[in-house]
């Protein structure tokens, strides 16, 4: 869908497509500036926003480069989970800086329709390129690391479904909310006190 804006709301592959299980590709700074790419950034976070995703990282729109973005702002599909300001990432580095876990209750577009319980690192440090090729580092805690684990794992081929230990853990996005939801907020509104994200 073409926007007067000229944004577009690009295709999301799902679970199956091997596109999301390869590895992407670096950016070059001299690729980073082309028109071209800053269009598909644009066009990225609108294809997160209309599928009301905390994150998509871009092999999820068949296209396998190292580019990731986040935004959390009272989330429809997370709606516990604490507000993240957007937050694009072109060839990301993640380190975790505890051996300290969690588990999240993960969802993914590309994985329609299923949650499941996944380890995630309380507190990681995160080295990328602003969309315009400036070297950041930031710190996240709780459950903002996670978002972040989760999204640059698509990078790398991996969807949270492999990470998921206990398949039992395995649900429907409703029956999530009618069995899992409520333990789980609590457990995460515990773990936002603690960690502050
Ligand atoms: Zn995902």
């Amino acid at each position: 869908m073409r926007y007067a804006t000229g944004v577009t709301i690009l295709k999301i592959a799902h679970i199956g497509n091997p596109v999301l299980r390869q590895r992407s590709r670096e950016l070059s700074r001299e690729e980073l500036a082309l028109p071209a790419t800053q269009a598909f950034i644009d066009d990225l976070v609108e294809t997160m926003r209309a599928a009301n995703g905390a994150g998509i990282a871009a092999p999820q729109v068949e296209h396998p480069i190292r580019v990731c973005v986040v935004h959390v702002q009272k989330n429809a599909r997370y709606p516990y989970m604490p507000d993240i300001p957007l937050t694009i990432m072109v060839n990301p580095v993640l380190t975790p800086l505890t051996s300290e876990t969690f588990q999240n209750y993960e969802g993914c577009l590309s994985v329609p329709n299923l949650r499941g319980l996944v380890d995630r690192f309380t507190r990681v440090e995160l080295a990328y390129w602003d969309r315009h090729g400036a070297e950041t580092k930031t710190t996240l805690r709780g459950l903002s690391a996670g978002v972040f684990q989760h999204e640059c794992d698509h990078l790398d081929g991996k969807l949270f479904v492999d990470r998921v230990h206990d398949t039992t853990s395995l649900t429907t996005w409703a029956d999530f909310e009618q069995f899992h939801k409520a333990a789980f907020v609590e457990q995460m509104t515990a773990l936002v006190a603690r960690e502050g994200g």
